[in-house]
């Protein structure tokens, strides 16, 4: 066989792996709009008839494309471009037709995920000033506070730490939204070099607490210079 035989044979190959990849990709980190369960319950409830999308009045949600493989079509955020700003009456969850989202009643009922800092480029645990995520959070004083401690290997000047409180962070991401550290919009890195956001949103909160947990065993293996 000469090679343009050779050529649609590759070019089918090709698509049929990208096909599979895209159909088997794991959607399990998506982050949902509140009321949504576990990702397997999501799924096999939402339609994708959009409504929720729809009235969202802050258009924090957008569907899925079909880089998310079988997920297309489906809501999600992203928490860098628009937050959840946690409305009071839930438009999101109240025109939902399936109960793919339900059983939110108040902002204290949502676990759309865990909020982790990235200590090692968040601005506050670094020793500046600064306090976006903390003032900005709608449930400050209990999903986050200001933690007033002297910084690390340093008697002498004090940090103000943003502490997440795993109990009460909802996963709204409004501190990610707002946090001045990292790339946005089309941008690959901030004016510092940084590539990421200083506070993340990981959906699943076992997987969140056990980072933290690494980046704290890390932080205590390594000294701040
Ligand atoms: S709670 Fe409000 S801001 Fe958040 S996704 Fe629902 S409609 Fe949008
Ligand atoms: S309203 Fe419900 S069923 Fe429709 S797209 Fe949103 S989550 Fe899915
Ligand atoms: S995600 Fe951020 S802003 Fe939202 S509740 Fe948690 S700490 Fe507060």
């Amino acid at each position: 066989m000469g090679l343009r035989g050779l050529i649609p044979i590759l070019a089918g190959g090709a698509v049929l792996a990208q096909g599979v990849y895209y159909a088997t990709k794991d959607t399990k980190q998506l982050l949902r709009p509140p009321g949504a369960k576990s990702e397997q319950e999501f799924m096999s409830k939402c339609i994708r008839c959009g409504r929720c999308i729809e009235a969202c009045p802050y258009v924090s949600l957008f569907a899925a494309n079909d880089l998310e493989g079988a997920a297309v079509g489906t809501p999600i955020l992203n928490m860098r471009e628009k937050a959840c700003q946690l409305c009071e009456d839930f438009p999101c969850v109240n025109v939902c037709p399936t109960d793919a989202l339900s059983g939110i009643i108040k902002r204290e009922d949502v676990d759309m995920g865990l909020a982790v800092v990235d200590e090692d480029t968040c601005l506050a645990m670094l020793g500046d000033r600064c306090e976006v995520c903390y003032s900005v959070c709608p449930l400050k004083g209990t999903a986050i506070v200001l933690d007033p401690r002297l910084r690390e290997g340093d008697s002498i000047h004090t940090i103000f730490a943003p502490i997440i409180h795993e109990e009460d962070c909802v996963g709204c991401g409004l501190c990610v939204e707002r946090c001045p550290i990292g790339p946005r919009g089309s941008e690959t890195e901030d004016s510092k070099g940084n590539t990421e956001c200083a506070v993340k949103i990981i959906r699943d909160r076992e997987k969140a607490k056990a980072e933290t947990t690494i980046r704290a065993i890390e932080r205590n293996k390594t000294p701040r210079p």
